[in-house]
């Protein structure tokens, strides 16, 4: 089994989307498949020998779909199917397509248009003279006009009436194309059988207009989403400009151009003024300021010195450097990104599943309603109306309701607010692993932070020694040096990083060992040592008086105490910089009305210090790492939505556990499994920022559903004719047409719009 992307050609609307769904998911060898109609790409979950992705093309290929073969791992500015700016071509060609379509029938829609509200006007006020034109001309005219309507630009609304007929599938085109082939029917015959029409008595007014301005006004509108849809994906096109083309290496001692995809790990790259970063690296000669905002959203350049992590996409200052590169092609931060906000965009957020529900109902239900309504009027309102008027509005009832009925709003409501969401946060620097995150983030009324690394800097450094043994202070700190040397903490680069800077040489150690969420021990020379915290020295029943260590943790220093079996020989205290901005993300979620908790493996008196900084007042301290995760169960139990921001080194657990995991990204590291969001840049503020952002979508997403909602339930009714016998209103197709187009440039216009709000 394997779960894979593949981009879907062929689909007009959301009904599309359930059809295909329903199709794939009957095969044998597929276990689950999610269709997305915004971005135009299924996520199938199968097993690919029992039904090789070529059969499942074969199987939607006959519903006028087709499957594109999913795009291998290519260095991103080759990206299959985009052009050397980052653009999609196919929909670019389904644009132009699109655009040649409008400029014919626009300018006919329009005259026609006139023409018939100049009629309109006539028939109801006195004064205006009637059309000058003789009806079997206009009639005759007409019906060429209707004729290339309908069949070169109405083309894929009557192969949905095509396939309707062979395969009983009916979709959004299925019922344009039997609403506008109904009227041109209708109206062929009376203007070329006028026997029939002296036959059943009615008069010579014919429904050419309608197939000509609904397909007018339904091709402008989907050229209008299509520009518009478009731009709700433009995140990606953005991220893939970010991209250099060429990289400028060391080879065989001389600097020579070549092309990014030819550049492999270990290449020495040089860096000049201005330029650009290729790929990710490390620094190895000279240094300079890089500017990082295109990727973390943060604005002030990063001082950048040997060592120091660069990445593809950002842009160099003024220095020069050199950098051996490290990750290239689809390895990059970078393309890493591109492959996240895609495939979160694709992704379906749960609040859609309705919306999915409704519309794969609802075609089959509105030509079952569109069908009784127009009995309704042929039987009950031929004996009110007589049957000449009754036909009339039977049939333009029956075209009305199939066009304004059309669930494509309804199907593009989640989806357009979603990709517009998911680029906006990664311009932020706020990557967002899936739907589903992004909308359960607005419901979060409890973060849970962890403290090392998130609200403090993680770089912590040793601060003092308490030495109550009979070596010196630097043997003290040379043995703990070597221990800390095998271990990942925080802490540990501290006591290393001071050893380092005192020049201390390691010794040997043997039988290492870590002890989880307490220290750490090892034999050196013969001796077994071992530091870590209080629990630690519990554990070895050691005595040891706390008020000195006390006097020190209060302000914030995490100690570290050196002992042996016999007894403590002393302690180190290190102490870790709050982050800046971390104290004002503490309160601008507490302004957000969300509840903010610390949680640490660090002692108590510490922790509190450190709370207390940034603003925080619960706290959750000497927890071991396995009760961090039953820290978060417990406020879930009593039904808090819980996010758990924290570095996803020892944190994995409690993120995956947590309604919303939140990892802080630094350096080059962005690929954290149990995360839903990254947070570049490690920046905790972002976590607000976020929040809004999540608020701002499903908003976007709700007034989206209700005007999609609202519109289809007004619509039909007065489509039906339903208020006629009481107000005398009908719906004329043509202003069906027109509303139902508008309705889906409308709600993609309003998920654009979260573009430009503030976070
Ligand atoms: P946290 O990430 O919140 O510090 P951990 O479970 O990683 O939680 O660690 C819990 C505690 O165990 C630390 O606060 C520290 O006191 C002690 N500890 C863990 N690893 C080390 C180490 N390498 N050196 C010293 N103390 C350590
Ligand atoms: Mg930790």
């Amino acid at each position: 089994m394997s779960i894979q992307t593949f981009k879907i050609k062929g689909m007009h609307c959301a009904s599309c989307a359930s059809i295909i769904e329903k199709k794939v998911s009957k095969l044998s060898g597929i276990k689950n498949i999610a269709v997305n109609y915004a971005s135009e790409k299924a996520q199938i979950d199968f097993d690919e020998k029992v039904a090789p992705p070529t059969s499942i093309n074969n199987e939607i290929e006959k519903l006028g779909y087709s499957l594109v073969l999913p795009e291998r791992e290519v260095s991103i500015t080759i990206m299959k199917g985009h052009d050397h700016m980052g653009r999609d071509i196919e929909k670019e060609v389904e644009l132009n397509n699109l655009k040649e379509k409008n400029q014919f029938i626009l300018p006919i829609t329009i005259i026609i248009f006139a023409l018939m509200m100049w009629d309109i006007l006539a028939r109801t006020f006195v004064g205006i003279p009637n059309l000058p034109i003789p009806m079997e001309l206009f009639n005759t005219i007409s019906m060429v006009l209707a004729t290339v309507a309908l069949f070169w630009v109405g083309k894929p609304f009557i192969a949905g009436v095509g396939r309707f007929l062979q395969y009983r599938i009916a979709n959004m085109d299925t019922l344009i194309g039997i609403g506008t082939l109904t009227a041109y029917i209708y109206s062929v015959i009376i203007t070329i059988l006028p026997s029939i029409r002296t036959l059943i008595q009615v008069p010579d007014y014919t429904y050419f207009d309608v197939t000509i301005v609904v397909i007018g006004f339904i091709t402008l509108g989907k050229y209008l989403e299509i520009n518009s849809k478009k731009k709700t994906g433009d995140a990606i096109e953005k991220l893939l400009n970010l991209q250099a083309k060429t990289a400028l290496i060391m080879r065989g001692g001389a600097e020579i151009e070549i092309p990014i995809e030819q550049v492999v790990y270990g290449d020495l790259i040089i860096v000049k003024p201005a330029g650009k970063i290729p790929v990710d690296g490390v620094v190895i000669e000279g240094s300079s300021y890089i500017d990082e905002s295109m990727i973390t959203g943060e604005p002030i350049p990063i001082s950048k010195n040997i060592g120091d992590t660069v990445v593809a996409g950002t842009i160099n200052t003024s220095g020069a450097f050199t950098f051996k590169a490290i990750k290239v092609g689809s390895e990059t931060m970078l393309a890493h990104i591109v492959k996240m906000v895609e495939e979160a965009q694709g992704s379906k957020a749960p609040i859609q599943a309705l919306a999915d529900k409704i519309s794969s109902v609802f075609v089959p239900i509105v030509l079952i309603i569109s069908l009784f309504s127009l009995v309704l009027w042929l039987t009950v309102g031929t004996s009110y109306l007589g049957f000449s008027q009754a036909l009339s509005i039977g049939i333009l009832s029956f075209v009305s309701i199939l066009i304004i009925a059309c669930p494509c709003a309804l199907g593009l409501a989640t989806p357009t607010a979603i990709i517009v969401g998911v680029g906006k946060g990664a311009k932020e620097g706020i990557l967002i692993k899936d739907a589903g995150t992004l909308e359960k983030l607005h419901k979060v009324n409890v973060v849970v932070v962890d403290k090392t690394g998130t609200l403090t800097r993680g770089k912590p450094e040793l601060i003092s020694i308490q030495n109550t043994s009979s070596k010196t202070d630097n043997e003290l700190v040379r043995i703990l040096a070597t221990l800390e040397n095998k271990s990942e903490h925080p802490i540990a680069h501290a006591v290393v990083l001071y050893a380092n800077e005192k020049k201390l040489e390691l010794l040997n150690i043997d039988n290492f060992e870590a002890i989880k969420g307490k220290g750490l021990k090892g034999i050196i020379g013969g001796i077994k040592y071992y530091a870590g915290n209080m629990k630690l020295i519990e554990e070895l029943k050691l005595s040891f008086d706390t008020d000195s260590l006390n006097k020190e943790t209060i302000e914030g220093k995490t100690p570290v105490i050196l002992a042996t079996k016999e007894k403590v020989l002393g302690v180190i205290f290190v102490a870790d910089a709050i982050k800046p901005e971390a104290v004002l993300a503490v309160k601008n979620l507490h302004a957000l009305g969300i509840k903010v908790v610390m949680l640490t493996g660090d002692n108590k008196n510490t922790a509190n210090y450190i709370a207390k900084q940034v603003g925080i007042n619960e706290v959750v301290a000497e927890v071991m790492p396995e009760d961090k995760l039953n820290t978060i169960k417990s406020f879930q139990a009593e039904g808090k939505i819980v996010a758990m921001a924290g570095d996803g080194v020892n944190d994995a657990p409690a993120l995956a556990q947590a309604d919303v995991g939140i990892a802080m990204a630094t350096g080059t590291d962005i690929a954290i499994e149990s995360a839903g969001i990254t947070l570049l840049g490690g920046d905790i503020s972002k976590l607000v920022k976020a929040i809004k952002l999540s608020k701002i979508t499903m908003r976007g997403i709700k007034q989206n559903l209700f005007w999609a909602f609202f519109y289809n339930i007004i619509g039909i009714p007065l489509a039906a004719g339903l208020f006629y016998p009481i107000f005398g209103w009908l719906l004329n197709p043509i202003f069906a047409g027109f509303a139902m187009a508008m309705s889906s440039v409308s709600v993609v216009s309003n998920s654009l719009r979260i573009k430009a709000m503030k976070l």
